[in-house]
């Protein structure tokens, strides 16, 4: 009787291996389940930042790291870019820069050799603040636009449109939606004049005028836009505590993340 239970156990477990490597071998299933972490991001945040932009930086912390579950890639976290070398950041398929970017020569010296080396970057808000005081022209042609021109205040939600819709980070986005609660920017020879650029998604001219205390009335206001001469992605989103209350704008920061890590020069991860 003992024995004939264990043929029975056998056979389950024959049978179960044979099923497996059957659905393995098998190109049309669909799934594909990670064996290990696919990708590394490096997350850039700073705690001495605009308090609201500090506010966003935790509240980004926790949406990374809720996308970690199941150890699907590898997130550190950095309080700034200080040591981050060119060898350092080579070793992530992607930066995630919250609301700070590289302050010293040594750093944006680094920064910019992991760019122009194919690195990928996710960049939010004032990761791409920038003024006449910044003195970093290299940034302005990665970022492709000119420097910080005007924002609208108080924060507030606006509506946007896609520009792009057959975009990888689009196609999957209503054409246009309200956004949650965010400080707009504008800025000085916006990304939509650049041939190398592609805008993805604006704020409608419907806003206007938008703002109670800072009323900006006319003008381009391009939010979430890529150059492509680099592996890059700026969204304008990044104020205060209600940036990811809206699931369409969060699924744009997914398909934003997804899109940059997905041109890795190490291959892409996803079909590991
Ligand atoms: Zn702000």
């Amino acid at each position: 009787m003992k024995d004939i239970k264990h043929l029975r156990t056998i056979l389950a477990l024959i049978m179960l291996l044979a099923m497996s490597s059957i659905l393995a071998q098998n190109s049309d299933y669909p799934g594909n389940y990670a064996k290990a972490p696919r990708f590394k991001a490096l997350l850039c945040y700073s705690e001495t930042a605009e308090p609201a932009h500090v506010e966003f930086g935790h509240q980004a912390i926790e949406f990374f790291k809720d996308l970690t579950v199941g150890k699907g890639f590898i997130l550190d976290v950095a309080t700034d870019f200080t040591g981050l070398d060119f060898d350092k950041l080579s070793a992530y398929d992607v930066v995630i820069a919250i609301n700070t970017s590289p302050r010293s020569k040594t750093e944006r010296d680094a920064f910019e050799k992991y760019m122009e080396n194919g690195g990928g970057w996710v960049g939010f808000h004032a990761s791409g603040y920038n003024d006449a005081g910044t003195k970093w022209p290299w940034f302005n042609e990665f970022l492709g636009c000119g420097t910080f021109l005007c924002n609208s205040w108080p924060p507030q939600p606006a509506l946007l449109e896609v520009n792009l819709t057959n975009h990888p980070v689009t196609k999957n986005i209503p054409v246009s939606f309200v956004a949650a609660k965010n400080e707009w920017y504008m800025w000085n020879e916006p990304a939509d004049k650049r041939d190398n650029v592609d805008v993805l998604l604006s704020l409608s001219p419907k806003n206007f005028p938008i703002g109670l205390k800072d009323v900006v009335s006319f003008g381009e206001f391009p939010v979430v836009w890529t150059n492509r001469n680099y592996r890059m992605i700026y969204l304008n989103f990044g104020h205060g505590n209600r940036e990811f209350s809206d699931a369409t704008q969060n699924l744009l920061i997914v398909n934003a993340l997804r899109w940059i890590v997905s041109r890795s020069p190490k291959g892409n991860p996803f079909t590991r």
